[in-house]
């Protein structure tokens, strides 16, 4: 066993209470302790000469006491003690607050080293509260960067320290996975030192080398394994191959042209559908782009080749518009189309399954439904899903699992920046629509004061009496104590009776499924003009005669998701607007919002929000059902997504896939990340 695999408690300062306490941090072995990396870092590399303290600065200064202090008691239960300290450029305080005990470190014409916020307070230099330590050996000994640890509160910063360098006995047992060809041809530090300087960098240089180089590998590795698996899923596993058929007929009788984008996607498909390796493609295209008419022609394609297709999306909502929409455009064919929910009666759900089984119908849309154990399938040869960062890749994979080798197409709308893409989808082969439909109006959008709230709804009044729907979002459900937002149920209440002659609605997530359903179909018939709603109404709802939303506490959400709520209106042939109400003046919010009103493009909006906010968000685990990654969620950009992406191809052009080094890599890998072939992989 490696000394790595090591419980805790044979660290040095390690004992029963410490090693329960790092327990519950998730450190269980020295390994584990290793990789325990700073949230933060203190810059104690340099000592600053009292004459260049700055206020309002952490400041690493090496002074003398003097001797004198006193303790001030301003008012009852508080005391401040003042310390009076010099250096050869001028003299400075100590203000320790209530640790009256303090005086005793301290010996009159001693050097010290001072660590903390400097202010200057009544025209003296203050240090609050700064750490100390006696200065006994030269002072270079004590100069360094200091890691700043995430704790539970038993536990000091000092205490993390000490353990860790402990641990550090253990640096040189760290395998080095990266082959030493893609270290000298990146750029990149060896795993010692990288583990080395992220908890104790001697420089801030050096600290940008380790993280990038614990980056490179954490990014290297899952975009490793996915390739590999999608590489060996390309050669090993035979497919259904399905027959050209007369798709050009299906085309001919839709209402309006394919866009050039479409047709792309649809070719990639087709490519794919009819090649033996099983499909398993990524279509990624904004709201509207019309990514539902190509699935539908996958879809006919599959049940003309007979086999059955399963269409999983998230929400019972979307469920029944795909099924509507499916049937529209698939039931002239002669295809069966069924729809399987969870609010279906027994009776209903069980002569559903049944056709199901007999093949009775061809396609089927529904939810998570679709993938539990009594579904079965007759012949299923298709599997898509909607909105796919909804869904953990597990889920997927069932669903997937009701077939043999079937072909299997994702959509999403939520763009990403393809760099990005390129990880998170490792495994997928993509086609992108990046084309609207034409005739299509791009949404106006505006950035409003809360004050001008009246003005905006007096414009929803003008356009809900040229007979046309508006949404009215909030961040809330009902009002909070903690949370200064608005709330849907206030805002339904203060809209209720507001415009003569039209009704108000209201949706949520807490209200039962049969009430979102019948409100949302009170909407769609327009029986409802004013619905007003939490995010639930985010995912591909589709009422076109709705021409415009207001978003309340618009600040409250990331610009993804502002840019999908945008996408429920201008779904027609009318003019569309979008009022994102700003609930406080701050200019730093008015500038992230700005992009929305700059562009509809959500490829646009989506590099801008990595820009801005960096790749976390979009490397989340939930959303993806992608690992977390610990470095590369904060330290990330293009030029090492360049790189990574060279050093996986250059790997499998010299290792392969099944060489001992590729083999040994990829346990590794699954061993680190807890991947599994069938978490990832689809059958
Ligand atoms: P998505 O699923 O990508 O959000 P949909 O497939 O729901 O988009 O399409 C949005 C709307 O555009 C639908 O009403 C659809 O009928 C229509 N549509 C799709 N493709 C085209 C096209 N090429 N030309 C005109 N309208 C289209
Ligand atoms: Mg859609």
């Amino acid at each position: 066993m490696s000394n790595l695999e090591m419980p805790v408690r044979y660290i040095k300062g390690v004992g029963p209470g410490r090693e329960k306490i790092l327990n519950s941090m998730g450190i269980f072995t020295v390994f584990d302790l290793l990789n325990y990396f700073p949230r933060d870092y203190e810059d104690r590399s340099k000592v600053t000469p009292i004459i260049n303290i700055v206020s309002g600065h952490k400041v690493l200064a090496a002074v003398k006491y003097t001797g004198r202090y006193k303790v001030l008691r301003p008012r009852n239960g508080l005391s401040i003690t003042k310390l009076y300290v010099t250096d050869d450029t001028g003299y400075a305080t100590l203000a320790y607050f209530n640790q009256d005990y303090i005086i005793k470190n301290f010996i009159a014409g001693n050097y010290y080293l001072i660590y903390g916020d400097a202010e200057l307070s009544f025209g003296e230099i203050q240090i609050k509260n700064p750490d100390v330590e006696p200065i006994r050996k030269d002072i270079n000994h004590y100069l360094c960067i200091y890691p700043v640890y995430s704790l539970t509160k038993n536990i000091t910063q000092k205490v993390m320290r000490g353990i860790i360098k402990e641990a550090f006995l253990y640096l040189d047992e760290i395998y080095e996975m990266l082959p030493q060809e893609l270290l000298s041809k990146f750029k990149l530090i060896d795993v010692k030192t990288a583990y080395k300087n992220i908890h104790y960098p001697d420089s801030m240089e050096n600290l940008e080398r380790a993280k990038r180089r614990l980056a490179f590998q954490e990014l290297f590795e899952v975009m490793l394994y996915l390739n590999i698996l999608k590489l060996k899923r390309e050669t090993i596993k035979k497919g259904i191959l399905f027959s050209p058929c007369d798709e050009d007929e299906f085309v001919k009788l839709l209402p309006f042209k394919l866009t050039n984008a479409q047709i792309k996607a649809w070719s990639d498909i087709k490519q794919d559908m009819e090649s033996e390796r099983p499909m398993n493609r990524l279509l990624q295209g904004d709201v509207g782009s019309g990514k539902t008419v190509v699935a539908a022609m996958a879809v006919y394609k599959a049940v003309k080749n007979n086999y059955q297709a399963a269409f999983m999306v998230p929400t019972e909502i979307l469920a029944e518009q795909h099924y509507s929409t499916l049937t529209r455009l698939l039931a002239g064919q002669g295809i069966k189309v069924g729809l399987l929910i969870s609010s279906l009666s027994a009776k209903e759900k069980n002569n559903i399954l049944d056709k199901i089984a007999k093949g009775e119908i061809d396609v089927v849309v529904g939810t998570h439904a679709l993938i539990q154990d009594n579904v079965i399938y007759k012949n299923l040869g298709l599997v898509i899903t909607d909105e796919q960062h909804r869904f953990g890749v597990r889920q997927r994979s069932m669903l997937e699992q009701k077939g043999d080798n079937i072909d299997v197409l994702v959509m999403t709308a939520t763009p990403i920046p393809r760099s990005l893409a390129l990880i998170i989808y490792g495994d997928l082969d993509i086609s992108i629509i990046d084309e609207l439909p034409p005739g299509r109006k791009p949404v106006r959008t505006y950035l409003v004061d809360k004050g001008m709230r009246e003005q905006v709804f007096n414009f929803i009044e003008t356009h809900l009496k040229n007979g046309e729907q508006c949404y009215v979002v909030a961040p809330l459900i009902e009002e909070s104590d903690k949370l200064d937002a608005a709330s849907a149920e206030k805002i339904y209440k203060e809209l209720s009776g507001k415009f003569t002659g039209f009704n108000v609605g209201i949706l949520h997530g807490k209200m039962s499924k049969e009430e979102k359903d019948y409100m949302m179909r009170q909407f769609k018939e327009n029986k409802i003009h004013v619905l007003v709603s939490t995010t639930v109404i985010e995912v591909g709802v589709d009422v076109p005669n709705a021409t415009v939303i207001v978003i309340e506490n618009s600040e409250r959400f990331g610009l993804a998701q502002l840019h999908q709520l945008r996408g429920r209106i201008g779904r027609g042939d009318k003019e569309s607007y979008c009022f994102l109400i700003l609930g406080n003046n701050n200019s730093e919010v008015k500038d992230r919002l700005k992009i929305l009103t700059q562009t509809n493009d959500g490829f646009k909006i989506a590099e801008h929000d990595l820009k801005l906010r960096g790749p976390g968000d979009f490397l989340g685990f939930k959303q993806h059902g992608m690992p977390a990654f610990k470095v590369a969620s904060t330290y990330l950009d293009n030029d090492i997504l360049e790189d990574v992406f060279k050093a996986v191809r250059y790997f499998i052009e010299t290792y392969g896939l099944d060489t001992l080094t590729a083999t040994k890599m990829v346990r590794i890998i699954e061993d680190k990340w807890g991947f599994n072939e069938e978490d990832i992989a689809l059958n």
